[in-house]
């Protein structure tokens, strides 16, 4: 079960994404998965390169887009454990409505958004989770717009599984990915990844100095709604951990009727003349 292949990365050395990119390979072979039972489907940026980095299926996809091309692979193969995985560029500016449409669809796919806010493959400028006053070379006076909240809108869009991790945290990382993996519906995690080539404010120490490792509450319960909401204003978005999981919900797959166990690859999809006229005369 070795996911790793021989395809060296060329993200800039200390790049957050090479632990994402660890810890995927670490989950996966925790959970008892084969590089065939696994497909990796990535957008563009720095991070979307990390579908060629995993010995598994992948795809790189284009920009903004992993999710729909995530969902169309699982719909095909339910058999396949699906990641999908981009920037916050990707996944939260141009593909942000595939974000709250495949969190709200609930199929089984584990999103993992490699956040470093900033857009780094285009050499640095701000990014929908830079923070007001951050300055680039397309907000030289810094930033006015206010940070997204990816977690928020997770919630308010009715995630069943949400959670937070930092690259400096392989432990933690690993482990939330294998949740992910698990849990049988869409899994969002959100990793501080920080890029140490153009994002010199959002560094791994300042992440030290103010992520809330959720940790420290041995009370917090994560099948709690209003707790977690509540949770991840009264820390500005920073903790880490597993915030929230719903195990009640069907997901996509489970609520189609009819909708089969096997990849389509397995079945007989053909339908012989009498089938085929019955087919049509449902929509006369
Ligand atoms: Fe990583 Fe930034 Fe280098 Fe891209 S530019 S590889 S995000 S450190």
């Amino acid at each position: 079960k070795d996911f790793r292949n021989n395809v060296k990365p060329n993200w800039c050395p200390g790049c957050g994404d090479f632990s994402v990119q660890a810890a995927i390979q670490r989950a996966a072979a925790n959970v008892g998965l084969e590089p065939e039972n696994l497909a990796v489907i990535s957008g563009i940026g720095c991070s979307g390169r990390i579908s060629g980095y995993i010995n598994a299926y992948g795809f790189h996809g284009i920009h903004g887009r992993a999710l729909p091309i995530a969902q169309g692979v699982k719909l095909a193969n339910r058999e396949l454990t699906v990641i999908a995985s981009g920037g916050d560029g990707d996944g939260f500016a141009i593909g942000m409505a595939h974000t709250v449409h495949a969190i709200r669809r609930n199929l089984d796919i584990t999103y993992i958004v490699m956040d470093n806010q900033i857009y780094g493959l285009t050499k640095g400028q701000t990014s929908p989770r830079s923070a007001v006053g951050f300055k680039t070379k397309s907000t030289p006076q810094g930033s006015i717009e206010s940070p997204l909240s990816p977690l928020e809108i997770a919630m308010a869009a009715g995630a069943t599984f949400v959670a937070q991790s930092f690259s400096s945290d392989l432990k933690q990382l690993t482990s939330l990915i294998e949740q992910g993996i698990q849990h049988k519906g869409f899994a969002l995690i959100n990793v501080f990844s920080p890029c140490v080539t153009f994002n010199k404010v959002n560094t791994y120490d300042w992440f030290k100095e103010n992520i809330v490792n959720l940790d420290q509450f041995p009370d917090y319960d994560p099948t709690n709604r209003v707790a977690a909401m509540n949770k991840i204003m009264e820390t500005n978005g920073m903790l880490t951990g597993l915030i929230y999981r719903d195990t009640t919900r069907k997901s996509y797959e489970d609520l189609i009727p009819g909708f089969r166990e096997e990849g389509l690859y397995r079945q007989d999809l053909r339908l012989d003349q009498s089938q085929f006229e019955e087919l049509v005369a449902e929509f006369y």
